[in-house]
């Protein structure tokens, strides 16, 4: 049966080039091709034409397919929509800022979190994807020409739910020889699920942890995220600061403001004392509503009082600036739509 090659790490390629009866450096020479996009074997000029054979024998080279690409007139974000080796699509964005290439990219087909204004929670978890193919959305989102230098998982999934593909695809995508991307250039941002949270501080990683938190508290969270009953906001908490005192990395809490829902006073001053002397860092953003999901972004006025609340609280937030608005390119929104056309 025919195995993944870009779902190896390098060490695993390097046995199994010696198990071919091939020196070590091979592997070296294949890895690099394999992170710069080869989609076959012959394309890479430095290997012999019978070891290029015996190769494609063994293994395949995902490469996807752009089904769909759209480009922000306003601020050049570009979001992809890529076909899967099963017919399966997952989505990435790339976004330009000053310091570099930034690319979101997706760890599941669907989600089963089940978050009430998420698009990617729509149609349920369909499968995990394989390391290769969170890869292949950070080789193929890049300009040509330009390197990536950061990756933010925040795509569809959710990355702690799909652990295992998740951290071998990190610890790829940071190799030498590979991407060679910083873990301090990387954010996973998860639903908060507690016991994973603790599973990835053992791993000691210097990533970003972002936490999608949304409300204060326990009664408001579980009306929009079903993950709350079994990692209650007290449990989560308390997995974030194990994490912040493993890794000694500051987490950030994403927030988006829906209207009516988790935006009242009385849910600013319970965020103001959750989040009060606790080193967090806090993202406020505006809900970015999914036609299905009947649910609208807060109103100015609301929004003005709730940071007034947080800044008299003595809270480290922002409130981010949103990108390819314009394109859909925010949380499933593209494969939905490609999927209800
Ligand atoms: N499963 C992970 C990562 C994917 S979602 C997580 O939950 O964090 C990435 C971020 O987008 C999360 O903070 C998520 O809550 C947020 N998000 C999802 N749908 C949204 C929407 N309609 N408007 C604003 N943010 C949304």
């Amino acid at each position: 049966m025919s195995r993944d090659i870009k779902s190896l790490e390098k060490r695993d390629l390097e046995a199994e080039l010696l198990r071919l009866g091939e020196p070590k450096y091979r592997a070296g020479q294949i890895y690099a091709w394999l992170h710069r996009g080869a989609r076959s074997f012959s394309e890479m000029t430095n290997l012999s034409h019978s070891l290029g054979g015996k190769l494609d024998e063994q293994f395949y080279i995902t490469a996807p397919k752009a089904l769909r690409e759209q480009r922000s007139e306003r601020d050049g974000t570009v979001k992809y929509l890529w076909g899967l080796r099963d017919g399966e699509s997952v989505e990435s964005v790339l976004m330009r800022y000053d310091h570099g290439n930034t690319v979101c990219i997706s760890s599941q087909v669907g989600c089963r979190m089940g978050c009430a204004f998420c698009a990617s929670a729509l149609g349920g978890l369909v499968r995990n994807l394989e390391p290769s193919e969170m890869l292949d959305q950070v080789i193929f989102s890049a300009p040509p020409g330009e390197r990536v230098s950061n990756i933010v998982l925040m795509g569809i999934g959710e990355p702690l739910d799909n652990f295992d593909n998740a951290l071998k695809f990190l610890r790829i995508v940071t190799s030498e020889g590979g991407l060679n991307i910083g873990y301090r250039h990387i954010s996973l941002s998860t639903c908060g699920l507690a016991e994973r949270i603790d599973k990835l501080a053992s791993y000691n990683l210097q990533l970003t942890l972002s936490v999608s938190l949304h409300a204060p508290d326990d009664e408001t969270r579980s009306r929009i995220m079903p993950v709350n009953g079994v990692s209650p906001i007290a449990e989560l908490m308390n997995a974030c600061r194990r994490y912040f005192d493993v890794t000694g990395r500051r987490i950030s809490f994403e927030y988006a403001m829906i209207g009516g829902v988790n935006d009242t006073e009385e849910h600013a001053k319970k965020l103001a004392r959750l989040l009060s002397g606790g080193g967090w860092h806090l993202n406020l953003i505006l809900l970015n509503p999914v036609a299905e999901r009947g649910l609208a972004a807060s109103t100015r006025k609301d929004t003005e009082k709730f940071v007034g609340i947080l800044e008299r609280g003595g809270i480290n937030f922002t409130f981010r600036r949103r990108l390819g608005t314009d394109i859909d390119a925010a949380c499933g929104q593209l494969r939905r739509k490609e999927r209800i056309e």
